[in-house]
């Protein structure tokens, strides 16, 4: 019933999105895959005192989209919410992120939830390698802020529903991050990647990187 609830919760609602992703064709989610992302996104939505997906299945309000993106490479994204259709978000991920370990897709989900929730500037869908100085730090210091609210939230699910995994965060950069840009990735981005990673282990072995308070449920609007 559960596993029901989740699939029908997460169909495709490519109006939310472009008909492309990066270049790559966006296609709907197979059954298994609306399951396998269902049940690593319910737990962190629970953590953050959001509806579950069985709850917002059995309402006639606002849904959660969801998009494949037809690629090997590992990338995951989210977009805000959209009145029309209305949805909370949008998650896309591509087919090389769907054969990751679970607990490392549970993190980058996560990080996008921190994006979302923390109403982040979206990124466009262009170049970020050749951004201007300025704009790149200032994209740096939101992604830095996305991997510390996915930390407090994976220390959460860790306590709470016992899933997840906040060690799994550094190690989707390490791998995910060089896949994603390959060889073409700049010396900047190869150094923020190795910051960041760096940044998100020391939060998770710290105290000071708590689980997060309740969140009022209207954080993703
Ligand atoms: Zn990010």
């Amino acid at each position: 019933m559960r596993t029901r609830a989740i699939a029908l919760l997460l169909s495709l609602l490519l109006t939310a999105c472009g008909p492309t992703m990066h270049g790559y064709a966006l296609r709907q989610p197979r059954h298994d895959e609306s399951r396998r992302v269902g049940e690593i996104l319910d737990p962190l939505l629970m953590a953050l005192e959001l509806p579950s997906l069985r709850t917002i299945g059995a309402s006639k309000g606002c849904k959660i989209g969801f998009a494949i993106v037809r690629t090997d490479r590992v990338n995951v994204w989210g977009s805000p919410a959209t009145a029309a259709p209305c949805l909370y978000f949008t998650l896309l991920l591509t087919e090389g992120a769907l054969k990751i370990p679970r607990d490392q897709l549970m993190a980058t989900i996560a990080h996008e939830l921190g994006h979302l929730v923390l109403r982040h500037t979206p990124q466009s869908d262009g170049p970020t390698l050749t951004v201007p100085a300025e704009r790149w730090r200032a994209i740096q210091a939101q992604e830095l802020e996305a991997d510390r609210f996915a930390i407090a939230l994976l220390k959460q699910t860790r306590i709470v529903y016992r899933v997840g995994s906040c060690e799994a965060m550094a190690r989707f950069l390490r791998r995910s991050v060089p896949d994603w840009y390959g060889t073409t990735i700049s010396a900047r981005m190869d150094q923020a990647i190795s910051q960041r990673a760096e940044s998100a282990d020391a939060d998770c072995a710290s105290p000071d990187v708590a689980p997060l308070r309740p969140t009022p449920a209207a954080a993703v609007p």
